[in-house]
């Protein structure tokens, strides 16, 4: 019965909704359809509340000399409509000594190697990428064109605080724009962003003593249908909420979908983590899943802030899995914002090489095809039972 029904839960997610990303309507479909599941498998439904930016894309168009040039629009970037000469910058240091005013900045190589992390992201800003920002924000072009390493052209800023246009070119095209410095750039970004409303998506099993959150971020980047990252663990966690809820563990567990994890000021996470019925002193363990189910690869646990104990109760059940494999803690995702906390957090995600998920997730090719049911289901196998046989241990 579950295969079906996570398959069900699945081709929802990312066929008939698709990209997710927080504030967009396709969001609270996506927020609906899981609460509207957890009420008919019986639980009481929390959306919790927050603000947020809805951004929407229209139209884009780059010409030069004749040439159209694909671009994808970086999310949250305004509108622009313009013509103005190009100036490729290649390095750090081109850009520091460069001009930029009446431009449009077409940058690439290690200016446009990575997706820049946001201005104002609470936790982590890398010192190299708030340079380049501070930098293009001190010289202020008119716009800026990203090359990207690859011809998947993911956004290298998706950032709702950062004003000026972008958008990123595949790599295939790039060779046009660095050559033909100087010539001038047709440039028409057609883009909106007004406030929204979204939820976390939350429900409780009645229990007694520290409570057991079990956790999944239900929300996309643009552009891409989010199947492993993380239609996969919504699936689960849904299927969990349903049987973990029979037979219920001792420990309350409170299961969290949250919408945020994906957008430059993670504003699901912050409203969950300041909420005043948040308190780390009544967590015993966060368990999130996040990329499980890569067809082809074993899945994943790793261990945060866990007590010497508890991942040895939690490695004895593991060893009874043996699809799901020990792996060294990765510093991103919802489980370090627990961790962060010292809250004891697990992360179950796909255990492949970090390049072989960076080729699918946050890209069109992050489809259902990607993903192997049976692999979720054994991983989905393996967390009920660490989840119970913890909360027999501490209660
Ligand atoms: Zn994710």
């Amino acid at each position: 019965m579950n295969p079906a029904i996570l398959f069900g839960h699945l081709k929802t997610l990312c066929n008939t909704i698709g990209e997710r990303p927080v504030g967009t309507l396709s969001n609270r479909q996506a927020m609906e359809y899981i609460g509207k599941h957890l009420e008919c498998i019986g639980y009481p439904v929390n959306y919790q509340l927050f603000d947020c930016m809805n951004w929407n894309y229209y139209a884009a168009s780059c010409n030069l000399q004749e040439e159209s040039i694909p671009i994808t629009v970086n999310p949250h970037s305004p509108s622009c409509s313009l013509n103005a000469p190009a100036i490729v910058i290649k390095s750090l240091n081109e850009l520091k000594s460069s001009d930029l005013s009446g431009k449009i900045a077409v940058l690439s190589g290690e200016l446009a190697i990575e997706p820049l992390m946001p201005k104002n992201f609470p936790f982590y800003q890398p010192e190299s990428h708030q340079e380049i920002i501070r930098l293009l924000e001190e010289k202020n072009p008119e716009a800026i064109l990203f090359i990207s390493p690859d011809n998947n052209a993911i956004p290298v800023i998706i950032d709702g605080d950062f004003h000026i246009p972008s958008g990123t070119v595949p790599a295939g095209y790039g060779n046009i724009l660095l050559e033909n410095s100087g010539h001038t750039i047709d440039l028409m970004m057609n883009t909106a962003s007004y406030q929204a409303r979204a939820a976390n998506v939350i429900c409780r099993t009645p229990g007694e003593g520290k409570k057991i959150i079990l956790c999944a971020h239900l929300d996309t980047k643009y552009y891409t249908p989010g199947a492993l990252d993380n239609a996969s663990g919504v699936s689960a966690l849904m299927i969990l909420a349903d049987r973990l809820r029979r037979g219920a563990p001792q420990n309350p567990l409170e299961f969290v979908f949250f919408n945020g994890e994906e957008c430059y000021n993670i504003p699901g996470e912050m409203t969950y983590f300041s909420s005043p019925s948040f308190d780390p002193k009544n967590v015993l363990l966060a368990v999130n899943i996040d990329g499980i189910g890569l067809a082809g690869h074993l899945s994943s646990v790793a261990y945060f802030s866990c007590p010497p104990d508890m991942v040895e109760i939690s490695e004895k059940v593991r060893g009874r899995y043996p699809g799901v494999i020990q792996k060294d803690p990765w510093p991103q995702g919802d489980h370090m914002l627990f961790s962060l906390k010292y809250i004891p957090a697990m992360a179950f995600t796909t255990a492949a090489e970090w390049d072989i998920t960076q080729k699918i997730i946050h890209t069109q090719k992050d489809t259902m095809d990607c993903l192997d049911v049976g692999k979720i289901m054994h991983g989905m196998d393996a967390i009920e039972k660490i989840v119970r046989t913890i909360s027999k241990k501490y209660s």
